[in-house]
């Protein structure tokens, strides 16, 4: 699992996490609980940002995905 962390686009801090969406595990939890990763609840939606600021609560997206109506 990557604890890469990436630069924030509204504070420029490197503080930014990947956010991890689904039942996390117990190694996940420890990770998120150290800021190394950001939990994202097990519903996963194409609107939900890849990324969280633990600096300041920012989350974005890291590309935009082709959403298909109908
Ligand atoms: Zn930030």
């Amino acid at each position: 699992m990557s604890t890469q962390k990436y630069r924030c686009p509204a504070c420029k801090q490197k503080t930014g996490v990947q956010i991890l969406y689904g039942m996390p595990s117990q190694e996940a939890f420890e990770m998120a609980k150290r800021n190394e990763i950001a939990l994202g609840g097990c519903c996963i939606d194409l609107e939900d940002p890849e990324r969280k600021c633990t600096s300041c609560g920012h989350e974005w997206r890291i590309k935009r995905r082709e959403v298909k109506f109908g």
